[in-house]
């Protein structure tokens, strides 16, 4: 096959549109999508990330994401379907690798891997994007996430923000990353839809501050019936870490702490579940089945 230069970071353009065959697991291409398949710090540095099959590869494109190469399978190469999503693409200069099931299944690190690969660049709102989202919309409703720290639990959180029409995702603190695979692969395509923010404790607590609706916290001690609270918009969720819960710092910073109730012996509900039963409460007068 005819190579090019190995990778050399987010700024670097390459060759835009073209095709290549590789066979060779040993390519330059193969070891940079191991990479980024396997090391946070790799995505850190490159700014791109690898989702895994069609119907991501069609959210992605279809939701304005930029696509650095697409990597189809043999399978992929005889659906009509993979082929026009490899054309648009390719017009829109991505890289086509055009590879053997063996190869797909080492670069991704699955036996049975999907027959589209897309490797796309990493988008995540800066503090005056987030500014703007936050003003541009009163009555949307947000998530925040303290220190989640199960790629599972993020992904399905992003998924369950899309269902409900969430606004986007604010990530507080040492997260996980959202681009790891698994946290892509729990997102079922939602990664592409929910606008995400990152941001530190302390500028959560000066947010908080001036928070103009509900911000509403959950946690194992609070005193108030998640049921029982009036959700002024825009309403601003925030789930505490998985092992932890939220701080005191972080819970004196909202406007009202929800507990779901339970009976039985769980000492808590799962992180996502928590997110998704909060989302459907604050939610319930809007969402129909008309919708
Ligand atoms: N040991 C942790 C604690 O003491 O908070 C459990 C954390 S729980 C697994 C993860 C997060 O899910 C919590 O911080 C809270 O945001 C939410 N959560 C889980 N169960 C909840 C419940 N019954 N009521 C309110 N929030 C809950």
């Amino acid at each position: 096959m005819s190579e090019r230069p190995p990778f050399t970071g987010a700024g670097s353009r390459r060759a835009a549109g073209s095709v290549k065959q590789i066979t060779s697991f040993s390519n330059p291409l193969v070891k940079e999508i191991k990479a980024l398949v396997a090391q946070r710090k790799h995505r850190q540095r490159s700014g791109l990330f690898v989702a895994e099959g069609l119907k991501l590869a069609t959210d992605a494109l279809s939701a304005g994401w930029s696509v650095d190469m697409l990597v189809l399978g043999p399978e992929a190469r005889e659906s009509a379907a993979a082929r026009d999503i490899a054309a648009t693409a390719r017009a829109r200069g991505a890289t086509i690798l055009e590879v053997s099931t063996p190869v797909l299944a080492a670069m991704t690190r699955r036996d049975n891997p999907q027959m589209v690969v897309g490797v796309y660049e990493q988008k995540i709102m800066d503090g005056a994007e987030l500014t703007r989202a936050l003003k541009a919309d009163p009555a949307a409703v947000w998530v925040a996430l303290d220190h989640v720290r199960d790629p599972g639990n993020l992904g399905t959180i992003l998924r369950t923000a899309d269902a409900v029409g969430a606004k986007g995702v604010i990530l507080v603190g040492e997260t996980t990353d959202p681009f790891a695979v698994e946290a892509v692969r729990a997102t079922m395509g939602s990664l592409f839809h929910v606008p995400l923010a990152r941001m530190t404790r302390a500028a959560f607590q000066e947010m908080a501050t001036s928070w103009p609706g509900t911000l509403v916290g959950t946690h194992l001690k609070g005193s108030t019936d998640y049921r029982a609270i009036s959700y002024a918009r825009p309403t601003l969720l925030l789930m505490g870490n998985e092992q932890a819960g939220l701080p005191d710092d972080m819970a004196n910073a909202c406007t009202a702490l929800a507990r779901i109730p339970q009976a039985g012996e769980a000492d808590s509900l799962n992180l996502a579940v928590a997110t998704g039963v909060m989302l459907y409460e604050i939610r319930r007068g809007d969402l129909t089945l008309d919708a």
